[in-house]
């Protein structure tokens, strides 16, 4: 703690609280009536992630992620298939990361400055969303 001031940050975009307090982003998450947290990596193109148990996800299932805090839901407005959070990179850059919704497909996007730089083996299946389209300030 507080020696890793140069790590990346993400937040809830609506309360903006802090989702990665430790070595994992921690989301809630429901698929169907089932409902559990999820620990994502903040390593872009890390996929590690570690659902809990109840919630019972399968390869294709397409997940809900809330705010742990506040409950926003966080869908992508880019495309419905994406979540997508805050972050503020380790040279303090801000923007936007979106990431799939869809159990075991790998797809991130960091977008910052009228730029994105995409991560994951699946990057291409949302190449054309629209990831400029109804953002305000980020
Ligand atoms: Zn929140």
């Amino acid at each position: 703690m507080g020696s890793d001031a140069r790590r990346t940050l993400y937040y809830c975009p609506k309360c903006q609280a802090t989702l990665n307090p430790n070595v994992k982003i921690i989301l809630s998450a429901r698929k169907g009536t089932r409902q559990g947290l999820v620990l994502l990596s903040p390593r872009p193109g890390e996929y590690d992630a570690i659902a809990a148990e109840e919630l019972a996800l399968e390869p294709g299932d397409k997940v809900e992620f809330f705010c742990p805090l506040c409950r926003a839901d966080l869908t992508s407005r880019a495309d419905d298939n994406l979540a997508e959070l805050g972050y503020r990179g380790d040279r303090g850059e801000e923007g936007r990361v979106d990431f799939s919704r869809i159990f075991g497909e790998h797809a991130t996007y960091f977008v910052s400055k009228g730029e994105v730089r995409s991560f994951g083996a699946h990057a291409s299946h949302y190449s054309d969303a629209n990831f400029f389209g109804e953002w305000g300030d980020v």
